[in-house]
């Protein structure tokens, strides 16, 4: 990664939150079937209207240019797009450029740790809401646990910074979550704890019935650790503690609990080029119509991304007890 490079300007929306961070979902597609993410069968977007890898190289420049400091690849399943390290590699020679980090589910680690870290990845995001290979299953449909658990040792072999993402539903993993931490402990892991959020109608679960909020979870692990609130921030919806005598923290994602839109930082680009100004809103521009209409021209591209800032929204409320507004699933917006 380098450093510093020519800084420029900053990203400023009209509530006067600096936006410094993008997520880029490189496709919909996955190899799991998240119950709480995707349906059994789904139609995926198709290739043709995907961005090519080139193009979501050329907006990530667009927006180191701009100020971002910090780009997530995210999805879907990031580490099945054909060619994906390449991706990496572009973006993490990037002047400016202080983070490039990877959420994943870990079915490929065993096969791509190494080539993500030689480009320049340091800190890597892994899915896992259950130690036991049968509920595992049940939770993601298809997955395997050992591929994923071999993934991870993968990836702790290569020396990158671990973190690891759990969705907690009632009566599927709850009761698991000492032992998700006990696992992220041993290893030196940070673990994130998130509510679900009704992102497209899923027909697996009642979202309501299944909600165990980072509360219930808190404590949870307070009858076994004490934690301690860190400072930390993220400008996102985390909020972190230390447990004491370890390297572990815990994170809490928590947007039925506690709003987190006051200090947004951040705005999404899904697979197909629609710059998503909002998790939970559908404000949104087409940036693939304005780089395959002007092709190679930054300074169009980063207009377009100037004024989008004018339409990022103050927030959103998701609400359990109705249906979702939102008919993106979380493959299609990139968690
Ligand atoms: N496939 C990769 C993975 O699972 O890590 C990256 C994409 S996935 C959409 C990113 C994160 O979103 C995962 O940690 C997943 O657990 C989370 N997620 C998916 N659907 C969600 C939902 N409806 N509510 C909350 N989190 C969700
Ligand atoms: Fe795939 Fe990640 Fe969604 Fe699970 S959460 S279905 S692994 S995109």
């Amino acid at each position: 990664m380098q450093q510093a490079g020519r800084q420029t300007e900053t990203l400023v929306d009209q509530f006067g939150r600096t936006i410094n961070y993008i997520r880029l979902s490189v496709t919909d597609r996955c190899d799991f079937r998240c119950v709480y993410c995707m349906e059994e069968e789904m139609s995926f977007v198709p290739r043709e209207q995907l961005l090519s890898l080139e193009e979501m190289a050329f907006i990530g420049k667009a927006f180191a240019e701009l100020g971002v400091s910090k780009i997530r690849i995210t999805g879907g399943e990031p580490l099945v797009r054909q060619n994906v390290i390449k991706l990496f590699q572009d973006l993490g020679s990037l002047p400016g450029l202080r983070e490039l980090v990877l959420t994943t589910n870990g079915s490929q680690l065993a096969r791509l740790a190494a080539p993500l870290r030689q480009a320049g990845v340091a800190r890597i995001n892994i899915s896992l809401d259950s130690l036991q290979s049968d509920k595992f299953q049940q939770i993601t449909r298809v997955g395997e646990l050992d591929k994923v658990l071999a993934g991870i040792q993968a990836a702790k072999e290569a020396g990158f910074r671990i973190k690891l993402n759990t969705v907690i539903l009632k009566n599927r993993n709850h009761e698991e979550i000492t032992d998700l931490v006990r696992f992220a402990i041993d290893r030196n892991f940070d673990i994130s704890f998130i509510e679900e959020m009704p992102l497209g109608i899923i027909g697996d679960h009642d979202r309501a019935e299944a909600y165990y909020s980072s509360d219930q979870i808190r404590t949870d692990l307070e009858k076994i650790w004490s934690l301690i609130p860190t400072t930390e921030s993220t400008g996102g919806p985390s909020k972190y503690f230390r447990i004491p005598e370890t390297r572990t923290k815990v994170g809490f994602i928590s947007p039925h609990s506690h709003n987190f839109c006051h200090d947004c930082n951040r705005v999404r680009l899904t697979c197909e080029g629609r710059l998503l100004l909002c998790l939970g809103q559908e404000h949104s521009i087409d940036l693939r119509q304005v780089i395959r209409s002007h092709p190679g021209d930054i300074d169009i591209l980063k207009q377009a991304i100037r004024d989008s800032m004018q339409i990022k929204p103050k927030g959103h409320d998701f609400n359990l007890q109705e249906k979702p507004i939102i008919f993106r699933h979380m493959n299609v917006t990139g968690g």
